[in-house]
C-alpha cells in the first residue's frame, strides 16, 4: 500500500507490513478485520504478532460484524499532535465488540480502541460519550483507497455497567 495522509501525518504501511495491511485493505473496502489465533482459535484486537493467551505466532484475518460496547474511553483536552489541537476535546473510545464477549474469562473480550465520530465524520460531542453506549464501526474516507475504522454511536440501549464523566461548563469569561 502506499503512504496516505491523515490530518497532515503520513501513515505508512509498506507492502511487507503484517501487522496492519491487511486491517487496512478490509477497511477500504467497509470491513473491519481482527487476528484469529490459528491455534487456540481466539481473536484479539491488539497489534502484536503473539497471541495473548496460548503465545502462538500463527494466526489470520477475521472479520467481525464492527458492532459493540464502549467498555472505557478517554477525552483528550490537549494533544501533543500539532493537527489534531482544533478537534479537542475529543474522545478515543476502548469498544468491546459483541463477539467473544466474556472470553477466555469473564474480565477479557475483544476490544479495539478508535475515535467516536458523528455521522459526518466530525469528532462526537463530549457529552455524549459514556461507557455503555452502543456503538458501530464506520469508515471514514481519508484517502482514494483508505478508510479510517472509527465509532459511532448506534440507537440501542445501553449495555452492562454504564458511567459518563460530568463535562466542565464552559470557561465563563
Ligand atoms: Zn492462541
Amino acid at each position: 500500500m502506499p503512504n496516505y495522509t491523515y490530518r497532515g501525518i503520513t501513515l505508512s504501511i509498506p507492502e511487507n507490513d503484517s501487522e496492519y495491511k491487511g486491517y487496512f485493505e478490509a477497511a477500504a473496502e467497509g470491513r473491519l478485520v481482527v487476528k484469529k489465533c490459528a491455534d487456540c482459535g481466539l481473536l484479539r484486537g491488539e497489534p502484536g504478532p503473539g497471541c495473548p493467551w496460548c503465545t502462538s505466532l500463527n494466526w489470520e484475518w477475521q472479520q467481525v460484524s464492527g458492532k459493540g460496547t464502549i467498555y472505557s474511553y478517554q477525552v483528550v483536552a490537549h494533544t501533543v499532535i500539532p493537527s489534531f489541537r482544533d478537534l479537542t476535546p475529543f474522545a478515543i473510545v476502548l469498544v468491546e465488540l459483541d463477539e467473544q464477549k466474556g472470553q477466555p474469562t469473564e474480565f477479557d473480550g475483544l476490544r479495539i480502541t478508535g475515535n467516536l465520530v458523528d455521522a459526518d465524520f466530525n469528532m462526537e460531542k463530549e457529552e455524549n460519550v459514556g461507557i455503555g453506549k452502543r456503538v458501530e464501526a464506520v469508515f471514514q474516507p481519508v484517502e482514494d483507497g483508505f478508510m479510517l475504522p472509527q465509532w459511532k454511536l448506534i440507537d440501542e440501549p445501553d449495555q452492562g455497567f454504564t458511567w459518563a464523566h460530568e463535562v466542565p461548563a464552559p470557561a465563563s469569561s
